[in-house]
């Protein structure tokens, strides 16, 4: 009896990967910028059969800065724009807790990518992460799946410190854009 199909993913983390990182958090739908190239590379990928799914550390939540109501006002309206652009965010999963909180959902832990795996039935080996954050590169990397980091967002700082990374990602690219160039790459190659 042959397996169900267990389908490909692209996880994105959200602030530095699709939007502007904000040191004081984005707090409501003025303050979320999209960073240029996303909504195409989005559509991109749903143009290639790629499931897209966000996995965000949220502590705002946690710290009291924004309320759960308005970081689902501000990922829907997300998730319109990116489908005006014949993009889809299939689901987004955030961790609402402090870092001290102890949580198994904050990245690095892997919790949120591997409920999203079971949810959606996906293979997460065939699966890409995509970050701008070490801790984001160490959940896919304990999850399995390749790893790609950009240098948007916090990209850039978190490479000047690589000499203490724990891991490494797969692969680094300029954005998201150049990140899914590289994903049709590599993935057509193996075919
Ligand atoms: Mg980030
Ligand atoms: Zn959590």
């Amino acid at each position: 009896m042959s397996q169900p199909l267990r389908r490909k993913a692209v996880f994105l983390d959200r602030d530095g990967v699709i939007c502007e990182n904000r040191d004081d958090y984005v707090k409501s739908w003025e303050e979320f910028v999209w960073i240029p190239g996303v909504k195409e590379a989005l559509s991109r990928l749903k143009s290639h059969g790629y499931i897209t799914i966000v996995i965000t550390n949220q502590s705002a939540i946690g710290r009291g800065v924004v309320s759960r109501e308005t970081v689902d006002k501000i990922h829907q309206r997300m998730g319109e724009e990116a489908a005006e652009r014949g993009g889809k965010i299939e689901k987004i999963y955030y961790c609402p807790h402090k870092p001290d909180d102890s949580c198994s959902c904050r990245k690095p832990e892997p919790g949120l990518l591997l409920q999203a795996a079971e949810d959606l039935k996906l293979d997460l080996r065939a699966s890409y992460l995509v970050g701008d954050a070490i801790t984001d590169i160490e959940m896919g990397h304990k999850a399995g799946s390749r790893t790609i980091m950009v240098k948007t967002g916090k990209g850039l700082s978190e490479l000047a410190e690589k000499a203490r990374w724990k891991v490494r990602p797969d692969y680094i690219a300029q954005d998201l854009s150049e990140a899914v160039n590289l994903i049709l790459e590599l993935d057509s190659a193996e075919e």
